[in-house]
């Protein structure tokens, strides 16, 4: 069945049966519950009102990992459930949750001294890393880092986290969630909920692109919504709580900003902690953390202030380097749903999550990537007891993510390649490897991404406008400088094939994706005399300062 005609199905489903459970939003609190509640038997409906992913789920910085700075903030139950979560992630989805190396570096006079950070490891160790921290040396440290800044380093420590795709961590699980009885339909947005004797009996429906409404009825609805949360609550009359925060970064060329691992330093500034680490082939350089006073009905976009607060503290830790903005190849922002307490700093409000049940809806919000499954069971334990017994299925308290059969035919991909693959795709990875034309397990040029992703995804992958296909499912439009226009030919043959658009539709959706990139993803046009230094195109990555 093609994409189109799921959504269909799916749309004339939503009014013939009353659902268990109605989750509103597609990142991934809202797909790690639909995963957890259809594991369960329950007959579950997803809805989000944008693309899947489109919110915060598909702007963080990507890393499934303990939090160590929250031990600063005591927030020592958090940690310790990322730490085994992300231990579990790392043993199921090989491939999708990889381990990534940090260095912390300390100089001398430091407000966190070495003795601070090594308790802080030390309790992550003992939290269960089974790999432990190792103190370094300031020669080691260069060795491992050589363009850190050398006066008053004192040393530091390097210790194993770990790096996913954050929206494809989301679409596996949705597509995972789906496979297994799940229901979900994007740009689909709930305008209102129903009230049913007092108590939320279901929710109305926009389908946002046909302009049509449906009313779907369920025993639970769950308000999945992030750092939109407040405006489903509020129409209970509840008071809000969300303090979105933005949290923005900057992708560099890895010749332009070199480091073999994660590397986290201070700014010098205010302290703040920031990193720089290699995703996908370029240094992901992160992150801010600023109330976002700008509506939710915007993409959240960095700001020139805050692009040019991170390359200066990044100059600071790195002066060899003399980065500038320029250098940048994208740039994207996430606003993070903390639950405020209004302390001053944005930094010391807690990253834990939340769940309330107010008149039935059950929000779920706050938390992290990392922790989505602990989330999600929390969350269907919060609901399970509206359904009737005879709904419940007797299931093992954790499940696993499905590996693909191991009668895959790969094709020329060697092991590393088909690791990525199957991690990504799971079960549907033999679809992707037989839907692949000539030529197209081959790389989309300077990424890891391959052109037959982009078929698989535009065939099977939900995907509605091309931002979907170019922004989540393969995240080639942060990856490429100007949003990979140079291979939107190649891209249009792949999408008028699978997705039946006429010239007219691709006209209009290359506009709107090309205008999108510009809006939320261009590096801010920095005008001053910092100097820019290009690449020889198609080169090999070499390092330049
Ligand atoms: C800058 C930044 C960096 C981060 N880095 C990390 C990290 O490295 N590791 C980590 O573990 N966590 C990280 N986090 C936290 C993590 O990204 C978030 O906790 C998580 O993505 C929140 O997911 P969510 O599903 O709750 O929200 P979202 O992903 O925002 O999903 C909510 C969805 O609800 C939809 N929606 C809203 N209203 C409606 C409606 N009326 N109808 C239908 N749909 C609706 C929205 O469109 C949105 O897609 C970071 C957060 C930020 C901001």
């Amino acid at each position: 069945m093609s994409a189109s005609q799921a959504r269909e199905q799916t749309w004339r489903r939503l009014e013939s049966q009353t659902w268990d459970v109605v989750i509103v939003g597609g990142g991934i609190t809202g797909v790690g519950i639909l995963h957890e509640a259809t594991r369960r038997g329950l007959q579950a409906v997803l809805v989000e009102q944008g693309d899947f992913a489109s919110g915060t789920s598909s702007r963080s910085s990507k890393l499934v990992h303990g939090g160590l700075r929250y031990l600063a903030t005591g927030d020592l139950k958090l940690t310790w459930q990322s730490v085994r979560e992300r231990e579990r992630l790392l043993d199921e989805l090989p491939g999708l949750v990889e381990p990534i190396g940090f260095l912390m570096a300390s100089y001398e006079g430091d407000k966190l001294g070495k003795r601070m950070m090594r308790t802080g490891l030390r309790i992550y160790d003992f939290f269960g890393s089974g790999v432990p921290h190792k103190p370094l040396s300031a020669a080691d440290l260069l060795m491992l880092a050589p363009r850190l800044r050398l006066e008053r380093l004192s040393g530091g420590f390097w210790y194993r986290d770990a790096q996913t795709d954050d929206a494809r961590l989301v679409l596996r699980v949705l597509f995972d969630a789906i496979a297994s009885g799940g229901a979900a339909l994007n740009y689909a947005r709930v305008e209102e909920l129903i009230d049913r004797a007092g108590q939320v009996g279901g929710v109305i429906l926009r389908d946002r692109d046909a302009d049509r409404v449906a009313r779907v009825e369920a025993r639970a609805v769950v308000n999945a919504t992030g750092a939109w949360a407040d405006r489903l609550r509020t129409q209970l009359d509840a008071k809000p709580v969300i303090r979105p925060l933005r949290g923005s970064h900057l992708l560099f060329p890895s010749w332009r900003f070199p480091v073999a691992q994660a590397v986290a330093f201070r700014d010098p500034k205010d302290q703040r902690p920031l990193f720089a680490y290699p995703w996908e082939g370029l240094t992901l350089l992160g992150t801010t953390d600023l109330d976002h006073e700008r509506s939710l009905d915007e993409a959240p976009s960095i700001s020139e202030v805050e692009a040019r607060s991170m390359v200066e503290a990044a100059r600071a830790a790195f002066p060899g380097l003399s980065l500038s903005v320029k250098d940048a190849v994208s740039t994207y922002a996430g606003v993070r749903p903390v639950i405020g307490t209004g302390k001053k700093d944005p930094s010391k409000e807690s990253r834990e999550h939340i769940i309330w049940n107010e008149k039935g809806l059950v929000t779920v919000t706050g938390g992290k990537l990392t922790t989505f499954r602990e989330i999600a069971r929390e969350a269907v334990d919060a609901f399970e007891p509206l359904m009737a017994s005879s709904l419940r299925r007797k299931v093992a308290k954790r499940g696993r993510f499905p590996t693909p059969p191991t009668s895959v035919y790969w094709g020329a991909l060697d092991a590393m390649e088909r690791r990525r693959l199957a991690g990504r795709y799971g079960t549907w990875t033999p679809a992707l490897v037989e839907a692949a034309r000539e030529g197209e397990l081959e790389r989309i040029p300077e990424t890891y991404f391959r052109w037959a992703e982009l078929r698989h995804a535009a065939r099977v992958e939900r995907v509605e406008h091309l931002e979907d296909l170019l922004l989540r499912r393969v995240r080639v439009g942060l990856l490429l400088p100007d949003g990979g226009r140079e291979h939107l030919e190649r891209v249009r043959g792949i999408c008028q094939d699978e997705l039946g658009w006429d010239d007219g539709r691709w006209e209009r959706e290359a506009e709107r994706y090309l205008r999108a990139w510009e809006t939320q993803h261009r590096p801010p046009n920095v005008s001053d005399t910092e100097k820019v230094i290009h690449a020889p195109r198609a080169s090999a990555p070499r390092a330049v300062g």
